[in-house]
């Protein structure tokens, strides 16, 4: 074993592909400390500024002196406090539907809903870029696995077509995680029913930041809630908070209670992250300026990089990925960048497809205009540097 595990990780490291953690000194937000150094961050899913805001942090030390912190058992136990309950109809009521499911992560959840729809006989379909999760999901769960090429609805409609499982089931991120740019909802929505075939939306990155109300990317693109029966979102992105959800027919939740391992056999989250979401979830509404706030960097972002002719991808979301290519530079950037105080983390293989390595760049409605500059700046200046 021991040559085993140093040879993959000798290798991992030739091809500048080991993975570092970075430890982090201070909450999470758009300055954070490692060390004696505070960097501007540019690397979080905090989209909106939710992760450490007062309200949330104030809900949920209030319901540590309520609850304590660990919730003793699994949900169907005697882990699901009135908390968990409260924060469950508040996002099937947000959502518009009749009734939601709270797992640990969402992680699990894409786990846990896909294994539990799908299996022997059955076919699942999945865009090749989608989250690691749904694939592993679709993967687990026995079911035929079926991958169409990135946003590629004639490939889909083709292998539907071809397909003779007894029930077919179509996956999706709605804003893809490593690039940013939305899946055509409103086609896949289309092909699903005329083909016969659930569909299953994964709006880890919409959720909370598009559509008017921040009800996510259903919203955004208009879509009744009918049309798209598995809506999954998670809550440790713009919500700030911990864990996922998913919402739709009363009859999907009981079946999911029944059926899914990965949310019967875990622990239940804490409740006081329960409280701690719903009090975000209340901000999303209170405060709507952030995600206002989140479309005006986003916009300053795409005219700084494009008067620099940065290699932007095509994303109008808070992720903007910059597209470098080779694994060592996109490294050799994200160095150079902490070295002027900029913490971007460079996206490699496999998370990645190979010779796509890049910089993900994440927004925050946190940030000052200043930030969104002055890094753009500091990388044009070291892409002018690399070319010489
Ligand atoms: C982050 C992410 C997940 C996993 O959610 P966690 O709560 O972090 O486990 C699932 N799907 C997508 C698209 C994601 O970006």
């Amino acid at each position: 074993m021991k040559s085993f595990l140093s040879s993959a990780l000798t290798e991992r490291r030739q091809n500048d592909l080991l993975r570092v953690r970075r430890i982090i000194d201070s909450p999470t937000g758009v300055k954070v400390r490692l060390g004696a150094r505070e960097l501007v961050n540019f690397s979080s899913n905090d989209y909106l500024g939710h992760s450490n805001h007062p309200a949330v942090v104030a809900a949920t030390r209030a319901a540590l002196d309520k609850y304590g912190l660990g919730s003793g058992a699994s949900h169907l136990i005697t882990g699901h406090s009135r908390e968990h309950e409260a924060l469950e109809e508040e996002l099937a009521a947000f959502t518009g539907r009749e009734a939601a499911l709270c797992f640990s992560t969402g992680f699990m959840a894409n786990l846990g809903i896909i294994t539990a729809l799908v299996g022997d006989g059955d076919a699942v379909f999945e865009d090749k870029l989608n989250h690691a999760s749904l694939l592993d999901g679709g993967l687990a769960s026995g079911a035929h696995f079926v991958r169409y090429r990135h946003k590629n609805c004639d490939a889909l409609n083709d292998k539907l077509s071809g397909s003779l499982a007894a029930h077919k089931l179509v996956v999706t991120d709605a804003v893809f995680s490593m690039d940013g740019d939305l899946a055509p909802l409103p086609e896949l929505v289309r092909i699903s029913a005329e083909q016969n075939a659930w569909l299953m939306v994964d709006d880890a990155h919409g959720f909370g930041v598009l559509g008017e109300r921040g009800a996510g990317a259903l919203e955004h693109f208009g879509l009744p809630a009918e049309q798209v029966p598995i809506y999954m979102a998670t809550l440790g992105k713009a919500l700030g908070t911990f864990g996922a959800f998913v919402a739709g027919s009363r009859d999907l939740i009981e079946y999911l209670i029944q059926f899914s391992r990965p949310y019967i056999y875990t622990t239940a989250m804490p409740a006081a992250v329960a409280a701690a979401t719903r009090a975000s979830l209340t901000l999303l509404q209170s405060e709507s300026w952030r995600r206002e706030r989140l479309r005006q960097h986003i916009a300053l972002f795409k005219a700084c990089a494009r008067a620099h002719e940065l290699n932007l991808m095509p994303s109008d979301t808070a992720i903007q990925p910059l597209l470098v290519g080779d694994a060592g530079q996109a490294l050799a950037l994200s160095r150079a960048l902490e070295a002027r105080g900029f913490l971007v983390s460079a996206i490699r293989p496999p998370t990645v497809p190979p010779n796509t390595a890049r910089l993900r760049i994440t927004l925050s409605a946190a940030h000052d205009e200043r930030d969104i500059r002055e890094l753009v700046d500091v990388l044009a200046e070291l892409l002018t540097k690399q070319d010489m």
